[in-house]
């Protein structure tokens, strides 16, 4: 046996007595400072190797594949999954090196607008292309951004976050594609006499303008103005996909109103008897985006525009039980930890999507409901050794979502 003395890190050589932590392995040792530096290279490895398959992977996907991965995620929702993946694609595409022959032509991108009600996929469609792709993605929300200057995020701070995303790789960031949710929220509000200075509504949609038409912008690489000593970073936006998406409430109104305007004389009637008067979302135009309060030139930056449709009651089913990370499985899964078996009587699955449309909470309310029908169990199963199989009956879940609880689900919400 050595004497403690000799025991040497056998990487680095230090002696035992300059190390915090000496790990003996079969033939010799390693130090706490190797091992730090040692995973740190191996992280770099394996990101760099990961970054490789998905992109070669990437490459071979054609619209067709990208839609069948986002039909594992999100029930539904057809037209938006098609505009999608068609754009993502396109975006691959600009981005691959230019041939001799496609030199001269320049392949513009195709900002995406996502119109659709709350909790109808929006989100889960923009994070579940994150999940796909191998460029830098980032999640921005609209509502928090205002003017320069004013209380708030200026638009920059997006950038900020895919830079972020991007591990602070300027070249990668600039190819990456952005979501910003709730876009309806900086609509003009100018028909409203006791806002004078709208510094969250048309002053932020020009700065949007701004990152979306492609220019060089200075990001401040730490995020909001607590830092002002920071260095700019500058990014260019021309090969930065946008995405939008917002819930536009009334929108379909205005919608209507158009269709009927147009619909007005006798070579019309026919074309107004064939429009779908419950979900006007799926004839949405640039026109009604602009009488919803967006500038025209924001529009014109984002000339793809899509829908979500309203989720129906056969919908509602579906999620409970179908994607990848369906909740039901997700239950399924916690409770299968515990090794326990979890049974749920078909009737409940029906029963939760109905209580979800009686009381108007979504999809975003079938994860509320679900809690309460499970709670107790959850709560009780895993001290209880003897509980290999757990049922959840019709009148257990019905006894658990009563109206007291229902209607905290509503204030929630
Ligand atoms: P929003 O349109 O407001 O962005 P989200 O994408 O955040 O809505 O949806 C809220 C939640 O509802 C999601 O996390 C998901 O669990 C569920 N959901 C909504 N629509 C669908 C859908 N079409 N398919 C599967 N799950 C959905």
């Amino acid at each position: 046996m050595k004497n403690q003395k000799d025991i040497k890190c056998s990487f680095c050589g230090r002696d035992k007595s300059e190390t915090l932590v000496l790990i003996a392995g079969i033939t010799g040792h390693i130090c706490d400072q190797c091992i730090s530096q040692a995973q740190t290279i191996v992280q770099e490895e394996m990101s760099e190797k990961l970054k490789h398959t998905i992109s070669s992977q990437m490459n071979l996907l054609k619209p067709l594949e990208i839609k069948k991965f986002l039909d594992q995620y999100v029930i539904g929702q057809d037209d938006a999954k098609k505009v999608l993946s068609v754009a993502v694609y396109n975006h691959y595409k600009r981005l691959a090196p230019k041939t001799k022959k496609q030199n001269d032509v320049e392949l513009e991108k195709s900002n995406i607008i996502m119109v659709g009600e709350t909790g109808t996929g929006k989100t889960l469609l923009a994070r579940s292309i994150a999940k796909l792709i191998n460029v830098p993605f980032c999640i921005a929300d609209a509502t928090v951004l205002t003017e320069a200057g004013y209380v708030g995020e200026d638009v920059e701070s997006i950038l900020t976050r895919l830079l972020q995303a991007a591990d602070y790789d300027v070249a990668a960031a600039e190819r990456g594609i952005v979501y910003i949710d709730e876009i309806d929220k900086i609509a003009r509000k100018g028909d409203n006499p006791s806002i004078t200075r709208d510094v969250s509504g048309e002053g932020v949609q020009q700065a949007l303008l701004k990152l979306l038409e492609g220019s060089q912008v200075n990001v401040p690489p730490q995020g909001g103005r607590k830092h002002p000593e920071q260095k700019m970073i500058s990014i260019n936006t021309s090969n930065i996909l946008f995405i939008c998406g917002g819930a536009f409430d009334g929108i379909d109104k205005k919608i209507a109103r158009r269709l009927q305007a147009q619909a007005i004389g006798y070579a019309a009637a026919k074309d107004a008897d064939d429009i779908d008067k419950n979900n006007y979302l799926q004839y949405i135009s640039p026109q009604d985006l602009k009488s919803f309060g967006l500038i025209p030139e924001l529009i014109g930056r984002l000339p793809v525009i899509t829908f979500l449709n309203p989720l129906d009651k056969d919908v509602l089913r579906r999620i409970l039980t179908e994607p990848k990370n369906a909740l039901i499985k997700q239950y399924e899964k916690l409770f299968e930890m515990e090794e326990i078996t979890l049974n749920i009587e078909k009737s409940v699955f029906n029963f939760i999507v109905e209580k979800a449309m009686e009381f108007k909470l979504g999809a975003r309310g079938l994860r509320s409901i679900c809690e309460l029908i499970m709670l107790d169990f959850m709560y009780e199963a895993p001290s209880d050794k003897g509980v290999k199989d757990i049922t959840i009956t019709l009148a257990y879940a019905k006894s658990k979502l009563d109206k007291a609880s229902i209607n905290k689900l509503k204030v929630a919400s």
